[in-house]
């Protein structure tokens, strides 16, 4: 399974805003952003005019870094949120917030989406019942997701309930004490609180 292993701070200097990838880190005065905020690398401070499609190109890779997908995957989400009814912008948002790692991460049962994905991966949810170990798998209304029984008494999960503050979405019906969430609804663009342009990745992507 394929994954951006670099350094997350640089996806988030390269963006020119906090993407909240390190977990609480992001949130405190450590945050790589606030001490040197401009672009990685030789030309970082240099040349700020964007093209249009330099904008479209950089749009997409921010949703891509934020969610933590690659190019294919992220390509094939596009072409299914094409052919679903409905705008295809918000459908392409709703497809990613409905991945089983995002929604582990809105749970409030990761720091952050990598961390997120990781836990699934370790297969310590499962998914109305069964174990899973899919993060990219997409959730749906009436879904149950929760921690493995055996994993729930872990300091790990302990921790993370406690030191949890985010508030999950209404779309989800969430159980942070039994660490489990049902799916009520699918979410739309409204339920998602992200600086997100998607015009510009249909744009991008229509060429
Ligand atoms: Fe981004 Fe978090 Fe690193 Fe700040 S600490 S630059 S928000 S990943």
């Amino acid at each position: 399974m394929a994954r951006y292993t670099g350094a997350s701070c640089r996806q988030c200097r390269r963006e020119g805003m906090k993407l909240f990838l390190k977990g609480d880190r992001c949130y405190t005065d450590k945050c790589a952003l606030d001490r040197r905020n401009y672009a990685p690398g030789q030309h970082g401070q240099g040349r700020k005019k964007v093209s249009n499609y330099g904008e479209q190109l950089r749009e997409k890779q921010k949703v891509k870094r934020i969610y933590g997908v690659l190019e294919t995957q992220f390509r094939n989400l596009y072409e299914r949120a094409e052919k679903m009814p409905g705008k295809t912008g918000a459908n392409l948002l709703s497809l990613l917030e409905r991945r089983l790692d995002n929604v582990v991460y809105r749970m409030g049962l990761a720091a952050s989406r990598k961390e997120a994905r990781q836990l699934v991966t370790h297969a310590h949810f499962t998914l109305n019942g069964k174990k899973v170990d899919i993060p990219s798998l997409t959730v749906n209304v009436g879904d149950v997701i929760a921690v493995k029984e055996t994993s729930k008494s872990s300091a790990k999960f302990k921790a993370l309930v406690e030191n949890n503050t985010r508030i999950a979405p209404n779309w989800l019906e969430n159980n942070l004490d039994e660490m489990c969430a049902k799916v009520v609804s699918l979410p739309t663009r409204e339920d998602i609180d992200l600086e997100i342009a998607e015009h510009l990745i249909i744009e991008l992507y229509s060429k």
